[in-house]
């Protein structure tokens, strides 16, 4: 029977997976092996993808994937041995540096997407690095460093990974940091509740050979299921030492790094050099290629040549090409090639997937001495929760209701602070107005500085609101669902689930959008998401639609705002779609996606990483932002204009900048004033707005009148005020047009090629275009 056709609830177990080997693999990795029992839980609204549940967690599988595994329906019970444990009071030893003076210790944080590591990271260094409740948060290496009873230890967050295969640039990632780091100890972060899959890459990590602790992270979440695990005796099985955590608060910690350090200097006696054995047809290639590795003095340094040897036979693409880069690898390869096809003799299954299975056994044989599980409470909510956010009736409407409810508390409750900060910025203005002498100085500080800064500043509740919700949307997991309900439509548009999230974070910010994409295998998706990002309207244009929405659609603000919103999902779809059928080709790779449990934010959590938005907003406010206000203000400023208004005014050089290019922008209507804040926002969009504020707030009879009123009233030099249209078709421009610097950096950074950046300013400008002009003239129409 085809996992497909499995009626929803009921279990099966798995008898073969077909299709080719990336996908077979990553389809072990994720603990789909033979044997295993499935069961299909829940289908997204479109009946695609379908949510299963396997080992205890959930994964969610196209249609398409699912139908590539073969299962025999079943009922099935499991029992397990009984064993007892406490939690964080047993410290193994109570450290006293046995070397006085400072040592280092390097050490490195390895596991799965997801497990904690960052929560661990930040709470050991007291850093504020940003957790996530999904896969692929953490996109680079974070360092940090503290003391530690005499030790100063130097602390590395890697991104997560399920193995240490070469299929995603993560997984290369962490696996090339561990053999050329060689960090002194590797902290394996596992999720206690979740063993079966996390200890797969546990086993990986003990090929290597190399000095390690085991964090049984979110030991609560274990406590509270009821399952007991006896990890002393799991750790001593497989010869590393274990330590319950807990790294969203701390607990367990001091432990770990007790235990970090006995291990560093060598007294623990946990540790022992063990084997994860496989079958003996296996073991005889192993032993007969690492015995000839090991006699290459250099490799066998860096790696261990039993994980090299096991590599080689998984038919692993990169360490092929470290073999063959050896002077005898030709030798090593062809050895391989023999063993291989002897090993094939046996057995009609292919060896990548003999050695997970294999792998798998051996995790299964040491938790069934060491585990028994209690009811299942934790994994009852999150099943309670999923069927109503993932329903087919339901999963939709509230998806966009509570995007509803992020640009409605953004804009509209957003407002009242904003009200406040502006009364204070007017306040300000009208303080010097009165105690400061006229000239440049007061011009440049009142129109410059207050005008620039001030008109920007006024918008940080809307993006600390902004941040906060998508913040809670990650920490609680919900953030994965909507990648589960949205698969089926990123499917249409060439893409993937997965690419959703990424996309919903460039609401956020493009910059670290498009670094989080890295978590997409393929590399056409991981393209595609890169180069339609910039067209999700990131926090820095808010400030001019609160601007010009406030101005022209106050009554609809929140409606606008969706709509807004909307046009630039719409056009990142169209030019994925484009992208997907005349440049790249169709992507293979498997969708298979964790949807992590339920977990309730903490408001530390989430209030840190709002906070350190806010932060950066703040900084780059004093940088950029001041710079370019200051910069426009003395365009604006000379040649200094007569003040006798019989003489002939002569333009300033932001008026002729501005008039020069401003024809390019007539079919849109545009004042030349809009022109200059559209040029001017190339390097960062805020100074959009605060372009608007110098420009506008630095006329002749300027009085306490806000932006707004300026905006709507016709001007002195004759110029056009803005219209209703006008706004609509300048926010779509500012929202569409070439992205700010950073972004442009970080989409040739991550591509790996400038001719993507230059796709993206010169695609994205004329789109801008087209889309606004289309936009200014329905608007004519309709109004
Ligand atoms: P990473 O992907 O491994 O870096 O994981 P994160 O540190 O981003 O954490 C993922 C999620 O798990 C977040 O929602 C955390 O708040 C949560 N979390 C982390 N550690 C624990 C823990 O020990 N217990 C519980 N209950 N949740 C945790
Ligand atoms: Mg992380």
């Amino acid at each position: 029977m085809i996992l497909t056709d499995l009626p929803t609830g009921h279990s099966a177990v798995i008898v073969k997976i077909k299709g080719h080997g990336a996908f077979r693999k990553r389809m072990m990795e994720m603990g789909f092996t033979k044997g295993r029992v499935i069961t299909p839980v829940l289908q997204a609204p479109m009946r695609d993808p379908i949510k299963y549940k396997i080992m205890n967690y959930e994964v969610s599988l196209r249609r398409s994937e699912s139908s590539m595994v073969e299962v025999e329906p079943l009922e099935a019970s499991h029992t397990s041995s009984a064993t007892e444990s406490d939690a964080f009071a047993s410290n193994p030893a109570n450290i006293i540096a046995p070397h006085p003076g400072q040592r280092v210790i390097n050490v490195a944080l390895v596991g799965n997407p997801n497990c904690g590591k960052t929560s661990l990271f930040n709470v050991a260094s007291g850093a504020h690095e940003h957790v996530g409740n999904y896969s692929g948060v953490t996109v680079d290496l974070k360092e940090g460093h503290f003391d530690y009873k005499g030790y100063k230890i130097n602390i590395i967050d890697l991104p997560g990974t399920y193995s240490l295969a070469s299929y995603s640039p993560e997984e290369l990632y962490v696996r090339n940091y561990l053999r050329d780091q060689t960090p002194d100890v590797i902290i394996n972060v596992v999720v206690a509740s979740n063993l079966e899959r996390n200890l797969y890459l546990t086993t990986e990590l003990i090929d290597m050979d190399r000095s390690m602790v085991i964090a049984l992270n979110m030991y609560d979440e274990l406590e509270r299921s009821g399952d007991k695990l006896n990890y002393k005796m799991l750790g001593e099985m497989i010869g590393v030492p274990i330590v319950p955590t807990v790294s969203r608060t701390g607990d367990g910690l001091d432990n770990l790094f007790d235990t970090v350090i006995s291990v560093f200097e060598g007294y623990n006696k946990d540790v022992r050099h063990v084997h994860v054995t496989l079958n003996k047809h296996l073991e005889a290639a192993i032993k007969s290629i690492s015995t000839v590795i090991k006699q290459d003095g250099d490799i066998s340094r860096s790696i261990s040549p039993r994980y090299m040897a096991i590599k080689l036979l998984e038919g692993d693409s990169s360490a092929n090409e470290t073999i063959k880069a050896l002077p005898d690898g030709d030798k090593i390869l062809r050895l391989r090639d023999e063993e291989v096809a002897k090993i094939e003799k046996y057995s009609d299954e292919d060896i990548a997937t003999m050695i997970a299975d294999e792998k798998y056994g051996f995790i299964e044989g040491a938790l069934a001495e060491t585990l028994v599980k209690g009811d299942r409470s934790n994994a009852k909510s999150t099943e309670l929760i999923d069927a109503f956010v993932t329903n087919k009736l339901f999963g939709f409407p509230l998806f966009l209701l509570l995007m509803f409810v992020m640009f409605w508390l953004t804009f509209t409750v957003g407002q009242y602070p904003m009200d406040w900060l502006e009364g204070g910025v007017g306040w300000l203005a009208g303080l010097l107005d009165s105690y400061m002498p006229d000239g440049a100085l007061k011009d440049l500080i009142a129109d410059g500085i207050i005008g620039g800064v001030g008109s920007v500043i006024v918008f940080l509740p809307n993006i600390l609101i902004l941040y906060m919700c998508i913040s809670f949307m990650e920490d609680s997991g919900y953030m994965a669902r909507a990648a589960f309900i949205m698969d089926r439509m990123m499917h249409k548009i060439g893409l993937h689930g997965k690419s959703f999230i990424p996309l919903i974070m460039g609401f956020g910010c493009n910059v670290p959008a498009i670094m989080a994409s890295r978590s997409i295998e393929s590399r056409s998706s991981r393209l595609i998401t890169i180069l339609i990002n910039p067209f999700m309207s990131c926090s820095a244009r808010v400030p001019i639609y609160v601007l010009l929405i406030g101005a022209f659609f106050s009554a609809h603000a929140a409606w606008i705002f969706l709509l807004v919103y909307c046009i630039g999902v719409a056009v990142a779809m169209l030019t994925a779609k484009m992208l997907r059928k005349f440049y790249f080709k169709e992507d293979e790779t498997p969708f298979v996606m964790e949807l992590p449990p339920y977990r309730m934010p903490t408001g530390k959590a989430v209030w840190r990483h709002t906070w350190a938005k806010g932060q950066q907003y703040l900084r780059k406010m004093g940088g950029i932002i001041l710079f370019a206000s200051i910069v426009v203000w003395a365009l604006n400023y000379f040649p200094l204009k007569s003040h006798d208004s019989s003489a002939d005014n002569q333009d300033s050089y932001l008026e002729m900048i501005g008039k020069a290019v401003n024809p390019v922008f007539e079919p849109l209507g545009w004042p030349w004033k809009a022109t200059v804040a559209a040029v001017a926002g190339i390097p960062a969009k805020e100074v959009v707005v605060s372009t608007l504020g110098v420009l506008y707030t630095g006329d002749e009879e300027a009085d306490d009148a806000s932006l707004t009123q300026k905006l709507t009233a016709p001007d002195a030099d004759g110029s056009v005020p803005f219209t209703p249209a006008i706004a609509m078709g300048f926010m779509v421009f500012v929202l569409l047009y070439c992205p700010c610097l950073a972004t442009i950096v970080a989409v040739v950074k991550e591509s790996g090629s400038w001719k993507y950046g230059a796709f993206t300013v010169i695609y994205n400008t004329v789109v801008a275009w087209f889309v606004a002009f289309i936009v200014y003239r329905t608007m004519l129409l309709i109004a």
